[in-house]
């Protein structure tokens, strides 16, 4: 986007990207003042530092403030709805995203990564490969590094690989990646976007300014996927376990059918399971898309360790397997958590409720988990959806989920933290969550009886 310096912008909502946007548009010479909805003795020290001599407006989003703005940027948190930004719009001040705000400023290619589910995945893993191939890669967008951070000082990097959220995607303005994937959608945020089309219009404008010489990656087992690539400009270029993908998962291989055709094995590597098996092959057609050999790929994909609380085996305690997949934070997840377990799960559940269907994953339910155990907000709901399919049972908290699992846990079954729903109603993120999982499960004592029972 074109920015006119000496005009003033107003970011609405801090945090580490408001913070890191406050630093970008005085770069771009813009004068900034921030919105921010809690109180100023709510703001932790390095927001306090963002904001120096910055005009700024605290405790609620006012009109007034608002109205003085030439240009009014949401933080990716803030909802669109709010009031403000229905004034900003009626009097046609334009409202940009970050995307909107990089869009065109990138000094190095770019592929970006979508989806409801995995995106940290391959965008860590398309990171791998590419230091593997002797690039040296920013990583980061909605992880890590702020993208606005990294156009401040993008010395250094011959590539981006960005993760970027259904949030950031709605207001993403000329936002052009040469690389784009949308790995999958399935219900996530309806909280916020409201219904599943307008989530997935805005996981699609990841692709909405590509051209002919761009790529698009898509899933192709996911027809709501492939139907908003109709119309695109784009390359496209798919993967899936599907017959008529390009990059085709055949058991433990990706195989990659174009010109000549390459297989990729991920036997021995910590790729090789159902969902790893697709970002897999979304990350190697990302890597050939930007001309990496497959040399590179290859190391890349062998030396590629998964992020935390991704189904993370914790332990094998007493015969039992625990695992980790607090990040399954919609539901989506949570059935690809389950169709990677075999018959006989322990299904520790619940949290805040992201609007998600339950009873879309009820079929897997009646195959695979022998109980659920349901902490949080959402615990009635769950109750409610699955009473019919698997013995269910309310309690407190983590630690007392934990107990009860290993209770009831037989040899040969798995205990499997895949909540389905956000954290924020009795944690700070899906990271504690899954730590005080792990931690509880690290604990537990001795399980004796069943020893015996394998020994038997
Ligand atoms: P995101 O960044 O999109 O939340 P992550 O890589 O952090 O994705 O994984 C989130 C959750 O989704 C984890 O529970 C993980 O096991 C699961 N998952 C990872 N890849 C896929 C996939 N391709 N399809 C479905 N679920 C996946």
């Amino acid at each position: 986007m074109e920015l006119v310096a000496g005009k003033k912008a107003v970011i609405l909502g801090l945090g580490i990207s408001g913070g890191a946007a406050v630093h970008y548009l005085r770069k771009r010479g813009l004068r900034v003042a921030v919105s921010e909805y809690r109180f100023a003795d709510q703001l932790n020290q390095q927001e306090r530092e963002f904001c120096q001599g910055v005009d700024l407006e605290t405790g609620g989003h006012t009109e007034e403030f608002i109205l003085q703005a030439d240009y009014v940027v949401p933080s990716p948190g803030v909802p669109l709805d709010l009031a403000v930004l229905r004034v900003a719009r009626d009097n046609n001040i334009p409202i940009l995203g970050e995307l909107a705000l990089a869009a065109g400023e990138f000094p190095v290619p770019v592929i970006a990564v979508t989806g409801s589910n995995g995106k940290t995945t391959v965008t860590a893993l398309i990171g791998e490969i590419a230091r593997s191939s002797g690039y040296h890669p920013f990583v980061g967008g909605n992880i890590g590094t702020p993208l606005l951070s990294y156009l401040l000082s993008p010395e250094g990097y011959d590539l981006a690989v960005l993760e970027l959220s259904s949030f950031q995607l709605e207001l993403s303005g000329g936002f052009r990646p040469d690389v784009a994937l949308l790995l999958n959608l399935s219900p996530d945020h309806l909280d916020r976007h409201g219904d599943m089309a307008a989530y997935a219009r805005a996981k699609g404008r990841i692709m909405h300014n590509q051209q002919a010489d761009d790529t698009a990656i898509l899933g192709a087992d996911d027809p709501m996927v492939m139907e908003l690539a109709k119309d695109r400009l784009s390359r496209i270029r798919t993967f899936g376990y599907g017959a008529d993908s390009q990059a085709r998962i055949i058991e433990s291989k990706v195989e990659v059918r174009q010109e000549n055709r390459e297989s990729f094995e991920l036997a021995g590597t910590a790729l090789d399971s159902k969902v790893n098996r697709l970002n897999a092959a979304a990350a190697v057609l990302a890597a050939q898309s930007i001309g990496m050999d497959n040399a590179g790929i290859r190391a890349g994909l062998a030396g590629f360790t998964p992020p935390e609380h991704r189904m993370t085996l914790v332990s094998e305690h007493g015969g039992v397997k625990f695992i980790n997949d607090s990040k399954a934070t919609n539901v989506g997840a949570m059935a690809a958590a389950l169709e990677s377990c075999p018959s006989g799960v322990i299904l520790l559940a619940g949290g805040r409720n992201k609007g998600g269907d339950f009873t879309t994953v009820k079929e897997l339910v009646r195959e695979k988990v022998r109980s659920i155990i349901c902490i949080g907000e959402a615990a009635d709901l769950l109750y409610n959806t699955f009473a019919d399919v698997a013995r269910v049972e309310k309690v407190a908290d983590m630690a007392a989920a934990v107990k009860r699992a290993a209770s009831s846990a037989k040899v040969g079954q798995t205990v499997l933290l895949a909540p389905g729903c956000a954290s924020f109603d009795m944690f700070t993120g899906y990271a504690e969550r899954g730590k005080v999982f792990t931690d509880l499960v690290l604990a537990l004592p001795e399980r004796k009886e069943l020893k015996r029972k394998t020994d038997d």
